[in-house]
Parts: structure tokens; sequence; C-alpha cells
């Protein structure tokens, strides 16, 4: 079958009220972004419905596949658009479509009709039950049932006639760029990809943080991050990527606090920094790849010392997720290969043997004086010298 075009499908946006204009545009934005590099798909609205349509040559796969990164859409199905719309035409089209569309007809079946243009000269169910005896005509094993179809063949006579019986999964979720804008921590890891990707598919923008502390910490450990922007970028959209350098700050730390409390501290102080950045770029919110109990650094203590830094809200989407459950997602969405590679991680070359796993505010607030004639400068400069990368998908 040669389609065209796409019907898109969307749930949870089509209830917003006056809202839905806002929606359906990031919707369409969003579909721009995931095909403009596949063909010159052409998107519209109309009457809470979106078309995407090209008359070029497409890879259909190709086509799919970028949709189901484009949060909001609930289902896709390509579709047969005609701009004929008596009867006797439609019959025609669509006996021609089940022909090429199935192989054998031994399934059951209903004809659903939407009738938008309402100068049409038939009623919905009239042409449902005529167009439904003319299938039954021409393909003797078909078989009704109009409670619970294998296939509804669906036939819209709209400004023109859309004709569809396939409905693809879409990935739900809001569209990007509905709800606001967050900065992400991004690491090496497995989790922050995957919390990137659980916020974004709630609507929201993602802009990321990675420290890294050279040369302790090699280019490809940074490519890795980069390359990981790029794959969950296929479902946010573009990111702006702040790549800053952490190796003064973890030096001064390792040489005056005690060790088991590094990670605790150097954590504050990367919340601090991608605290600095979200603020500039009015995020309003940040978000980590956290889980209760992962690491020492992730237990209930660690998490309130952490938190106690920022002012800003912190959203942890994983924080009630057992690691196998983030190592599933990770490979839906396409991470995994690319988080398991084993470059290091700036978290794990000061790490103490033994990390405190219950620490207490006032005492890490104790050992952060250590730090008081040097923090500041060091912080200024660590916000001064960042890279700011824009990373894109394709
Ligand atoms: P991940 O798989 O996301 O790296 P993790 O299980 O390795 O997580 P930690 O290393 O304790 O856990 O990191 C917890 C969170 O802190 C990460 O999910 C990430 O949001 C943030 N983080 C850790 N290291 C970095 C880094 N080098 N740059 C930016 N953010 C980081
Ligand atoms: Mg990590």
């Amino acid at each position: 079958m040669n389609y065209k075009a796409f019907l898109i499908k969307y749930a949870e946006i089509g209830v917003k009220g006056k809202n839905r204009y806002v929606f359906e545009d990031a919707l369409i934005r969003q579909m721009h972004y995931a095909l403009d590099h596949i063909a010159p798909f052409s998107i519209r609205k109309e009457s809470g419905r979106v078309f995407a349509e090209c008359m070029e040559e497409f890879d259909y796969d190709e086509v799919v596949e970028a949709l189901s990164h484009v949060f909001g859409i609930s289902g896709i199905c390509p579709i047969l658009m005609e701009d004929i719309k008596d009867f006797e035409h439609i019959e025609k089209v669509v006996k021609t479509y089940m022909h090429e569309r199935y192989d054998d007809f031994h399934f059951t079946f209903k004809v659903f009709v939407r009738r938008g243009d309402k100068s049409y000269p038939m009623q919905s169910m009239e042409v449902a039950a005529l167009l439904g005896e003319k299938l039954l005509d021409e393909f003797e094993d078909l078989r009704v049932d109009v409670h619970n179809p294998d296939v509804s063949l669906t036939v819209e006579i709209r400004d023109k006639v859309y004709i569809y019986s396939d409905e693809i999964p879409g990935p739900g979720g809001m569209p990007v760029g509905t709800g606001g804008r967050a900065m992400l921590l991004l690491s090496g890891g497995i989790d922050s990809p995957v919390a990137g990707y659980m916020i974004s598919k709630r609507g929201v923008s993602i802009e990321a943080t990675y420290f890294h502390a050279p040369p302790y910490t090699s280019e490809r450990a940074k490519q890795k991050v980069v390359d990981l922007a790029r794959i969950i970028a296929r479902y946010t959209g573009p990111i702006r990527l702040h790549i800053v350098n952490f190796t003064d700050i973890q030096m001064a730390i390792y040489e005056k606090c005690p060790h088991d409390e590094l990670t605790i501290i150097m954590r504050r102080y990367m919340m601090k920094i991608a605290e600095h950045f979200a603020n500039e770029s009015k995020c309003l919110a940040l978000v980590t790849g956290e889980s209760i109990g992962q690491v020492a650094s992730q237990t209930m203590q660690s998490l309130y010392v952490t938190n106690e830094v920022c002012s800003m809200p912190v959203f942890r989407p994983c924080i009630g997720m057992d690691k196998q459950d983030i190592i599933s997602l990770s490979e839906k969405i396409g991470t995994y290969e690319t988080s398991i590679l084993p470059y290091e991680d700036c978290c794990t070359i000061f790490v103490a043997k033994h990390p405190v796993t219950k620490p207490r505010l006032d005492v890490i607030k104790k050992s952060e004086r250590k730090l008081e004639d040097c923090i500041d400068d060091l912080l200024k400069t660590a916000i001064e010298t960042e890279e700011l990368i824009k990373i894109h998908a394709h």
C-alpha cells in the first residue's frame, strides 16, 4: 500500500478546553521536528484531528518510527485521502483498499462512518450499512461484528474522504513545549536519560547539565553524554547541554572534607550549579535520575541533604522504580546500549570506600565550611567556563 498521509490521534490533549490550540500547535511543531528531515510533510489540524500528508515518496517505516517518538500522539493511522466523495467512488476505493491491505478475509469487521460534512446527501448510518453490504458481497469470508470487530474500517467524510483501518499506538503523554522547562542533571548512567524522557513525556522541555572532571574523566566519557542527549532529543526536541568542568571543585572537596562525605558534598555543589543555569534559562525545576536506596547517596537521608541546597523543586521521576524497571525503560527508549559503555564518571573517580549512608545536614554543612575561602571562586569559575552545546536529534 502506498500511503501518502496519516491521521494523528491524540488523547489527553483533546480535553483541555480553550488550551487545545496551544497543545495542537505544540504537537504540530514536534511532528515537524520528527519528520522534516525525512520528507516535506504538510501538517494541518482540522476539528480535533491532525493530518500529516506528503506527496513525495517517503519510507513508511521510517515515518511511523519518527512519529512514535512524538509525545502527545496516542494513535498513528495511515490513511487514504480521496477528493471525490460520491458513494460509488468511496465503495470502489474501499474495495481496492481492502484487497491491498489484507491477504485473507477470515475476520470480523465493522464499518464506522463519521460525517463532518453535514451537507453530504447520505446519513452516516446509511453509508455504513450500504458499504458493509457491498463488502460482504465482495469478500465472502468476511463477517460483521458490530460489538467486537477484528477490523474497524473507518470512513470519515469531511472536506475530503479519509479511509483507514489501522491504528499504530503512539507514545502517549503531552506534546513537548506545553509544560514549561526543566534542567536535567545528565550523567552518562542509565537513570538520568530515563528521568529526562519521563519528564519530557509530560510536555516539559528539557535542558541539561553534565559535570566532568578532566583529565580524570575522558573525552570519550563526555562524548557518551552528548550521544545520550542526542538519543533523548528525538523525544524532547533540541537540548541545550551545559558541560561544566568540575575538577577543581572536586579536588578541593577531596583535599579538605572527610572522604566518606565526598559524594554528598559533591552532589550538593552539582545541584547548586545546575540550579544557577536553570534560573538563567527560566527552568522551573531540576530533574535527576535518583531512586530511593539505589546507592549510598540516594538514601532518604542523603536525598534530604542534597535537596536542601536547592530552592527550586527537584523532580526525580525514577524515585520509586526498581533498577530493573529503569533498565527496561532505557532499553525501550534506546539509551541503554550507550549508557552501559564503560567510561568513567566523575562521581566514581573520587568515591570513598565507605560513603556515609545517613548523612546529617548539620555535619555536612560543618564540613563544607572548610571550603569557605575557596568555594565561591571555584563555583564562579566553573560557571564562567561552561561549554554550551546545542544537541539536535538529526
Ligand atoms: P545515573 O545512571 O543517572 O548516572 P546513578 O545510578 O549512576 O545515576 P548517581 O551517580 O548517584 O546515580 O547519580 C544520581 C543522579 O545525579 C544522576 O541520575 C544524575 O541526575 C545526577 N548526576 C550524577 N553524576 C552526574 C554528572 N557527572 N553530571 C550530571 N549529573 C550527574
Ligand atoms: Mg551515575
